[in-house]
């Protein structure tokens, strides 16, 4: 928290650069933006515990005003928190060391169109769902629909590395984002250009694109559009085990097929989310395949597809239950049927490996969730030629609040642990936050050392969201 005296200065300054309805010392929006889509967060909340608030938030409205509010943070050594959509999941957006949040959500312009190069050039504060439509209308897809889709925007994207549920087509955020604007702590701002790659030097906007808010505020992107696909054929088969799942996913993307969606359920998760709506023998696994494009492509793919399947050992389902989840792929979430009771929580280590230790990194990690009375489900999705990543989905219930919030964490610690230990790398998707943070170091190895060095470059004062990405705290 901040002095009072540094408090009103800060809040004189910042209303002559904003204007003072956009920016808010009110407790009750401290108390509401104190938290993001972390389930330990929310279950603390439910529990009555306090958590730490922000001292102003502010909602600017261009990239000179993103700039001047950093200038003046970085001269008062105040933090500043960037916000998008506030639906991550690992924590990012918690005020640690109080300060400011900065709040993106009125820079939501869709700047321009390119038709000829299909791409689209808008501010980072457009919520991923209005900019889908807006290019739906003309005849595109961003290609990027993660299921967070109604609730991010796409600073928040961007700054978490996220990927979408059909990133084995389109590609992830990484791959979409062709040009970017960045502000660097002490408000100078740096344009990546938009181009389809260059041989200039490393590539800078991939240093920013996954910096979760340490590094700078990102504030606008230069993204990919992909026609519209003509067609989108789905695809179900279940396999009698999670091995023969996986050997068939592998073999479809080495035949070259690259479907859009490919999910295949453990026998928890199928028995959870398939046999509700679908009779499947139990200890079974499905396997749910999407195809875009146009209808002799697709129906060549999908034939190549169930061939493997099939030969692997599969049952087809047809389009069922692919058909099932993609229709109804947001109503867990919206409004989340995932609210807990009592002193219990849930959460989901998304891990990433490649194909040589993927299964070996699902029962080991599985072992060691389960050694804490946790229930475990897991799916794997987004999958790649080389790999892909596992949602560990896990609960647990305890008597009281700190065997409850030990055990998250016990789970936490020997889930990332037996990850690691197995040749994986710890997030595939969702971030590092406050969540994964003490493990970034070991996830990285020698190379934490450059991160942290680049970070007291870009960043002397360590105003840029303290205590996040492993980047330690402020005293
Ligand atoms: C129901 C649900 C489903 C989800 N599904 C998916 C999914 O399918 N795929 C996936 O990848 N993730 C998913 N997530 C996780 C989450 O939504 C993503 O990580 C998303 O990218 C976060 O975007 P946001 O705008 O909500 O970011 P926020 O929560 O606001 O911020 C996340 C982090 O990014 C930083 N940040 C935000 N905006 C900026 C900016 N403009 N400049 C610099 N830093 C910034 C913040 O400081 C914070 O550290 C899901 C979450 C929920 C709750």
């Amino acid at each position: 928290m901040l002095d009072s005296k540094t408090k009103s200065v800060l809040l004189e300054r910042i209303r002559t650069v904003v204007g003072s309805d956009h920016v808010t010392v009110n407790e009750t929006d401290a108390i509401l933006n104190a938290h993001d889509a972390n389930p330990l967060s929310e279950a603390k909340i439910r529990a009555g515990e306090s958590l730490p608030l922000a001292d102003l938030i502010v909602f600017p409205a261009s990239t000179e005003e993103v700039s001047k509010v950093l200038k003046l943070a970085n001269e008062l050594r105040v933090p500043v928190v960037p916000v998008g959509g506030g639906a991550g999941t690992c924590g990012g957006t918690l005020p640690v060391y109080g300060g400011i949040q900065l709040d993106l959500k009125r820079m939501d312009k869709v700047i321009l169109i390119d038709n000829q190069s299909m791409l689209v050039q808008v501010q980072a504060g457009v919520v991923g769902i209005d900019l889908e439509e807006e290019v739906n209308r003309q005849g595109y897809t961003t290609g990027h629909t993660p299921t967070s889709l109604r609730a991010s925007n796409v600073g928040g994207f961007i700054a978490t590395r996220s990927g979408g549920s059909m990133s084995s087509l389109y590609g992830k955020i990484e791959d979409l984002t062709l040009g970017l604007e960045v502000v660097l702590a002490d408000g100078s701002v740096i344009r990546c250009k938009a181009v389809p790659r260059h041989s200039v030097g490393p590539d800078l906007k991939q240093l920013f694109i996954g910096s979760e808010g340490t590094l700078c505020v990102i504030t606008e992107a230069t993204l990919r559009l992909f026609p519209l696909p003509k067609e989108r054929r789905f695809r179900s088969m279940s396999f009698p085990d999670v091995h023969s799942g996986l050997e068939a996913i592998r073999l479809i993307f080495r035949e070259g097929v690259l479907p859009s969606v490919v999910r295949l359920y453990d026998p928890e998760d199928t028995a959870l989310h398939v046999s509700s709506h679908f009779d499947v023998e139990e200890g079974s696994c499905m396997l749910m395949l999407a195809f875009d494009g146009r209808a002799e492509k697709v129906a060549v793919e999908e034939s190549i597809a169930a061939e493997i399947c099939l030969k692997n050992g599969a049952k087809d389902y047809g389009e069922g239950p692919s058909r099932y989840w993609w229709e109804h792929r947001y109503d867990m979430y919206y409004p989340t049927k995932f609210a807990t009771s009592g002193y219990s929580v849930g959460d989901t280590i998304d891990i990433v490996a490649t194909y040589d230790k993927l299964e070996n990194v699902y029962h080991e990690m599985k072992k060691a969730m389960e050694a804490h009375d946790a229930v475990v489900m897991s799916h794997f999705s987004h999958m790649y030629p080389n790999g892909g990543s596992i949602y560990m989905i896990f609960f647990v219930s305890k008597e009281d609040a700190s065997s409850a919030w030990s055990a998250y964490k016990g789970i936490w610690d020997d889930g990332v642990a037996a990850c690691l230990r197995m040749g994986g790398t710890m997030s595939h998707q969702h971030g590092v936050g406050t969540t994964r943070s003490t493990y970034t170091e070991a996830e990285w190895g020698s190379g934490f050392q450059v991160l942290r060095q680049i970070k007291e470059v870009l960043d002397p004062n360590g105003i840029m969201n303290p205590g996040k990405l492993g980047m330690g705290g402020r005293s």
